[in-house]
């Protein structure tokens, strides 16, 4: 029997229950074979707040065994695509019911604050869940002519298989949400591996996953860490697919343990130094809001943070006024007080790797203009810090930080300010600030990326697909695209009338 743990919430006076085990077959179960566990933190007050089992590689193998015989049996083609669509819907109802308390959990465990965690974060995943239902019954194939009289021929979109996903710590309940839902609209059955540093609220989804009434095994969830889980998913000969949001260098770990294994599937989604150009006829209030939301959010832990602003010299003085001035509203605290905008980083590695990148800005002559100072209070806080005066080779402008760490260099003309901004090994979010249409249908054409916003920064769509270019990512999460990701294409040839001559 594995374990319940109750979190004391102090902020809110109450407890919040978790099961620990892990998540395999519809029952929470402790390792076949290990006693390591997972401690988790809180990150505003640097306290362990709870303690999970932590999977092996051969629990791995348990919980991927459980996932393919669900694929085999009452789940992937033995389901229709409306069970489907009702199952997905239970489960966005069952966290729309939660959604506080998952919240409170999140920002236990990953310091963001509550309203943004259970307005953005569980609202997004609900929209999200509700999305892919509304598709199960909708995937359909293409009928070919061949030859018009003796042959034809049709595709059968089936579900891949059995899917690896692993997830990050910095949205842990909205990408377990992009993860799943598409997985299930088409069939597929889950092995999620949540980060060690945030698997507390995939163990609470997961109880609401038997509450909606999936079969055992559709959905299993295994917290372990990356380097014993994770990879044992990526290496592993069952698994049909793997589905990653995390850093390049794990991105490139996982793509080489699908090679060596069975070459199953990957999509990846990767970092980002994405780059936001201000061009001199833009409404520099509103560059400047969707400027400080690009760095702000989520504390600079996003994928697509908008961490190198490129400005026309024209207007910089004026914009980087601006920009400081609203960039100072922001409020890094507790995520329990509701004043918070932003709370902690995730962890002391993250705390300190973000640091390393701000003393590095200021000895390699890059100037402070916000921030760059250290609290002396508990918790991995980082209050918004801009630089000016960068130059290209600096590692800040040239590495992802995942943190609120800004540099803003200059440009004169479209040209320059375009090479800037593709000047990068990655390429997933780009943003661009001009009241000048043809430049922003030309601007946006030419910068490398797999999201480019113009006039706004950040905001995604359950419907509309994402992903990267270059070194930040391959395939598509989101919209119709992420269909693709989870299914295989069966042709089928069908003789309606031709007789072979044989011998030829
Ligand atoms: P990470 O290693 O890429 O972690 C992401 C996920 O991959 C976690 O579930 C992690 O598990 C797992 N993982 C780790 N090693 C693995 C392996 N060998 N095989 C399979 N899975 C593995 O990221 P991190 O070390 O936590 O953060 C470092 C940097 O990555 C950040 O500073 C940021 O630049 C980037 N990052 C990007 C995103 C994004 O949204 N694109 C998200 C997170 C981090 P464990 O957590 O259990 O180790
Ligand atoms: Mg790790």
């Amino acid at each position: 029997m594995a374990h319940t743990v109750k979190i004391p919430v102090p902020a809110l006076n109450k407890e919040i229950t978790v099961s620990t085990g892990l998540f395999i077959n519809n029952e929470f179960v402790p390792s076949v074979d290990s006693s390591e566990v997972i401690q988790c933190f809180n990150p505003a007050t640097e306290e362990i707040i709870a303690s999970v089992v932590a999977g092996s590689s051969k629990d791995i193998d348990v919980a991927v065994a459980a996932a393919r015989k669900a694929f085999k049996t009452s789940w992937g083609k033995n389901v229709t695509g409306w069970e489907r669509s009702r199952l997905i819907n239970k489960l966005a109802d069952l966290i729309e019911r939660d959604a506080q308390e998952l919240a409170e959990l999140e920002t236990l465990n990953n310091g963001k604050p509550v309203a943004i965690a259970r307005d953005f974060d569980i609202g997004d995943s609900i929209q999200c869940l509700r999305y892919y239902a509304g598709w199960a019954d909708k995937i359909t194939g293409q009928t070919i002519e061949v030859d018009n009289i003796s042959k034809m021929a049709f595709t059968r979109h089936e579900p891949i298989g059995v899917c690896g996903q692993i997830i990050p710590w910095n949205y842990p309940i909205n990408m377990w949400a992009w993860k799943v839902a598409p997985a299930l609209a088409v069939g597929c059955t889950i092995v999620m591996k949540p980060s060690e540093l945030t698997p507390l609220t995939a163990l609470k989804l997961s109880e609401l996953v038997i509450e909606a009434g999936f079969p055992p095994g559709v959905i299993n969830t295994v917290p372990s860490l990356g380097s014993v889980g994770g990879a044992a998913l990526s290496a592993h000969p069952d698994v049909d697919k793997i589905a990653f949001t995390g850093s390049t260098l794990t991105g490139r770990k996982i793509m080489e343990a699908a090679a060596k294994s069975n070459l199953k599937k990957v999509s990846l989604e990767l970092g980002g130094k994405s780059p936001q150009l201000i061009f001199e006829s833009a409404d520099l209030q509103q560059a400047a809001a969707w400027s400080a939301l690009g760095i702000c959010y989520n504390t600079g832990q996003d994928c697509t943070a908008g961490s190198r602003i490129y400005v026309q010299d024209t207007v910089y003085d004026k914009f980087i006024d601006v920009l400081v001035s609203t960039v100072k509203e922001t409020v890094i605290g507790n995520g329990f007080d509701q004043k918070t905008g932003g709370g902690p980083l995730v962890s002391k590695a993250q705390f300190d790797r973000v640091w390393g990148y701000i003393d590095a800005g200021k000895a390699e002559g890059a100037k402070v203009v916000l921030g760059g100072e250290r609290r002396n209070t508990k918790g991995f806080f980082v209050d918004p810090t801009i630089f000016t005066d960068v130059n290209s080779d600096m590692k800040i402008v040239k590495e992802e930080i995942f943190g609120p760490v800004l540099s803003i260099g200059r440009f004169k003309t479209e040209e320059e300010a375009v090479a800037l901004a593709n000047n990068t090994t990655y390429g997933l979010g780009a943003g661009l600030h001009s009241t000048d249409a043809s430049q922003c249908m030309r601007v946006s054409g030419l910068l490398e990326a797999g999201t480019v916003w113009v006039n706004s920064y950040n905001l995604l769509s359950n419907n509309v697909p994402f992903g990267g270019k270059k070194q930040s990512g391959i395939g598509r999460e989101l919209g119709s695209y992420a269909l693709e990701e989870y299914t295989s294409v069966k042709a089928v040839h069908w003789n309606i009338g031709e007789k072979l001559q044989w011998p030829l």
